[in-house]
């Protein structure tokens, strides 16, 4: 029967996953895999989430989340998804930065870059050394009101341009800014730093089939254009959700929708305490993207310009001119042929951060007009790399954070999701209603591929445990922090 198919689905189901992006999908197939019955729902007729790609006339396809990745994803897709899988993903190794400060290509590990801070930028190496053992440092972890900012500066005060090279990626993989908690951006830096960068060879088509071959042989059953309306809640319980006009119930929810849309829209305030209420509301949601996807005529070969490019015309780096209106900095992220060898096709995504208010109150001519104007920028900038790209492009076009919103149903087209504190809201939502769970990017560290692979298992932990209680007939757990 179609994936598509509303009807003939059961009455209920031990747990509903709505959504299916990385999150969605990997709490729904660790619960499959535990024997429950799962039903995993998606309102896109496209699995995935944000990892997703598109096709486009000429052969080509578009990745528009494969940028980069830590070597975690390799330990985490084998334990929790397929040895087939994790054997597909490899490095990036020719990263390059280029920006008026400093020019130069790394692999971005932690050999490498204490390596490029001591040749390049002319630190000690104990000073690099001391850097890089703080950030595992355990007080460290316990500060929450240093921020990333002062983390970086008690380690390289008046440098500028180290502050660049340490921040701008992490910037661009999961929206962060200097004012963030250092943790975060610790964790995430030494995630990188444990062995550079990653991506799925093959495509993101090629690893979310994958994905729900394996989640569909564990057992669970998989809905596309199937948006719930209702997370339907009754004396603090829940009891399933409303699909397409129908009911079908469900001892445990795990939302992998937005966690500001799941309390206030899907479940309704209604059912949660207005404290608890105050503090969704006051979670702050992560920036957006811009993007331009750039397919090059079939045979077409440019030299090795680097996989992944951070390049930037601001004098210096700040999060705001990284999420200026007309960008001033981009990614290139160029995908050789080998990264689909059977199409032999070249493709390039530029990606910038950007803000939704940018874009959302564009009457539709003037929106179109920016979108061309963002592509003419871009294929400007491109030349500086490949000259004469301009006669090699057979596919060219944009996404801005209304594609985003619209595709995911993200609040303000968020690309990585909310930032820290939605984290503790997502936690804590099952001891506001009972069997209620949330799965997906949030408070910056559960963000991204590896992080919404990692928290759909957590997730999926809690609610195996919930799931067992109550077929076992034990009293509701307690619901112990993560
Ligand atoms: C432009 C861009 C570039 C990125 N680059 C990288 C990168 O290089 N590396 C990296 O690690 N991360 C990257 N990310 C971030 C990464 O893609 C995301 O953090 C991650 O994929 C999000 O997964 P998620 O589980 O939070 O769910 P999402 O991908 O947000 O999926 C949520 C799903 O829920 C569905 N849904 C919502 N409401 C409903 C409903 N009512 N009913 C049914 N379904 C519903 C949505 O349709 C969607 O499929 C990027 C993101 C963007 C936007």
């Amino acid at each position: 029967m179609g994936r598509d198919k509303l009807d003939e689905l059961a009455d209920a189901y031990d747990a509903i996953v709505i959504g299916s992006g990385l999150g969605g999908l990997t709490a729904a197939n660790q619960l499959a895999k535990s024997g429950h019955k799962v039903l995993l729902l998606e309102q896109h007729y496209q699995l995935g989430g944000l990892a997703t790609w598109f096709r486009r006339k000429g052969g080509h396809i578009f990745d528009i989340s494969l940028h980069g990745f830590p070597f975690g994803m390799v330990k985490s897709c084998r334990k929790y998804w397929t040895k087939e899988i994790a054997d597909s993903i490899v490095q990036v190794k020719d990263i390059r930065f280029r920006n008026p400060q400093f020019n130069l290509s790394t692999t971005y590990d932690r050999e490498d870059f204490a390596e490029n801070l001591v040749r390049l930028f002319g630190v000690g190496r104990n000073a690099v050394e001391r850097f890089f053992s703080s950030l595992g440092a355990a007080d460290f972890y316990k500060d929450m009101c240093l921020t990333t900012r002062e983390l970086l500066e008690r380690y390289f005060p008046n440098r500028p341009d180290i502050l660049r090279l340490l921040m701008e990626p992490i910037a661009y993989a999961n929206g962060s800014t200097f004012e963030d908690p250092a943790h975060t951006y610790a964790l995430v830096f030494s995630n990188f730093m444990q062995k550079g960068v990653y991506i799925f060879r093959g495509g993101t088509d090629a690893l979310i089939r994958k994905m729900v071959g394996e989640l569909e042989r564990n057992g669970a059953v998989v809905r596309i254009c199937a948006n719930v309306e209702r997370i339907a809640i009754e004396d603090g319980v829940v009891r399933g959700v409303k699909v397409g006009g129908r009911f079908v119930r469900a001892g445990a929810v795990v939302s992998n929708a937005n966690l500001k849309s799941t309390v206030l829209k899907l479940a309704g305030p209604e059912h949660f305490n207005p404290g608890f209420i105050k503090e969704v509301e006051a979670v702050r949601m992560g920036s957006s993207s811009t993007q331009v996807y750039i397919g090059l005529k079939h045979g077409a070969t440019i030299p090795a310009i680097g996989d992944l490019i951070f390049h930037s015309d601001a004098p210096a780096f700040s999060s705001a001119s990284l999420l200026a209106r007309k960008p001033v900095s981009r990614t290139f992220s160029v995908y050789y042929p080998d990264m689909r060898p059977r199409r032999g096709r070249t493709t390039i995504v530029s990606s910038t951060n950007a803000e939704y208010r940018d874009w959302a109150g564009l009457g539709e001519e003037e929106y179109q007009r920016q979108k061309q104007q963002l592509i003419e920028d871009t294929l400007v900038c491109l030349e500086q790399y490949i000259p004469g790209v301009r006669a090699m492009v057979d596919h060219v076009e944009a996404a801005t954070p209304r594609t985003v919103e619209s595709y995911t149903q993200h609040l303000f087209g968020a690309s990585f999701g909310t930032k820290y504190e939605g984290l503790k809201v997502s936690r804590d939502l099952p001891a506001q209603v009972r069997g209620l769970f949330h799965a997906g990017s949030v408070g910056i560290i559960m963000s991204g591929w590896l992080g919404t692979v990692n928290y759909g298992v957590i997730v999926a932990d809690r609610v195996d445990r919930f799931l067992h209680a109550i077929k076992t007939g034990r009293a509701q757990p307690a619901y112990a922090a993560l």
